[in-house]
């Protein structure tokens, strides 16, 4: 019986406060899931389940650790942002990624929408245009242990035309419209998500599905507001 109350003293003062140091933000970030996520109009298990595990902390200056769960976009690196936890599980949700699928990203940025990405499906591709973001979502996401994940620096507009098609692709930069080759690198059926319209205020976020060639389906999801998507798509239109 001493021995039992021994054991059980030294699980409390070693094993436990590991366990917790390991993840110090798991009460905020299973909050963060109950009250923005579930509490709006989030209610894919599966995401919800990858919101709940992913550690966005992790991918955020230190200084800004504490903050990783609040409802608002984070600054991250080169005066770029990562998405509100919302706005990241509601593109997630609306692209209805099956495990299997081949998924693109335009707008790598902290390598965190990434991550959620590649917990769904194991073939992440994903685009940044600033050099220096690129390589440090890449080093991050392996650090993580994310082997799914292929992290390229150049301009998303054109796409990634090695790995298409795709059955879904995600821009997370603000663009006033619809770069051509993302829609030809998307699979019949494929879907995509983007903020489209104005790049200095708000956008619409958009869900294009591709019916098959050049029929597709527009839906208009929510109003946001992105950093822009630059280079190629600023010289058009
Ligand atoms: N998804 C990211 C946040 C995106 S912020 C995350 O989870 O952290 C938008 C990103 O798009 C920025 O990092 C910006 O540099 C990048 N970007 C802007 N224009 C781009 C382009 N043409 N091609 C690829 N990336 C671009």
């Amino acid at each position: 019986m001493k021995r039992l109350f021994y054991i059980v003293i030294f699980l409390h003062l070693t094993i436990l406060p590991v366990l917790a140091e390991d993840d110090p933000f798991a009460k905020a970030r299973n909050k963060m899931v109950e009250q923005d996520l579930k509490g709006r109009d989030i209610n894919d298990t599966t995401v919800l389940r990858i919101m709940g595990k992913v550690q966005r902390h992790l991918f955020v200056d230190k200084s800004q650790q504490k903050s990783a769960y609040n409802d608002h976009p984070l600054p991250i690196a080169e005066g770029q942002t990562i998405s509100q936890p919302y706005i990241v599980a509601l593109m997630t949700q609306v692209l209805k990624i099956k495990p299997g699928e081949k998924v693109l990203e335009i707008g790598t940025g902290s390598g965190y929408q990434a991550a959620v990405l590649a917990e769904i499906t194991d073939k992440v591709y994903t685009i940044e245009i600033r050099k220096g973001l690129a390589e440090q979502a890449s080093a991050k996401l392996k650090e993580l242990g994310y082997k799914n994940i292929m992290v390229k620096d150049a301009d998303g507009y054109f796409g990634w035309e090695e790995n298409a098609p795709f059955d879904a692709i995600i821009v997370t930069a603000a663009a006033n419209h619809i770069p051509p080759p993302l829609i030809k690198q998307l699979k019949d059926g494929g879907r995509l998500v983007i903020p489209l319209g104005s790049t200095t205020y708000y956008q619409t976020l958009t869900l294009v599905t591709k019916i098959k060639g050049d029929d597709l389906r527009v839906e208009h999801i929510t109003g946001v507001a992105f950093v822009p998507m630059v280079g190629e798509v600023q010289k058009r239109r």
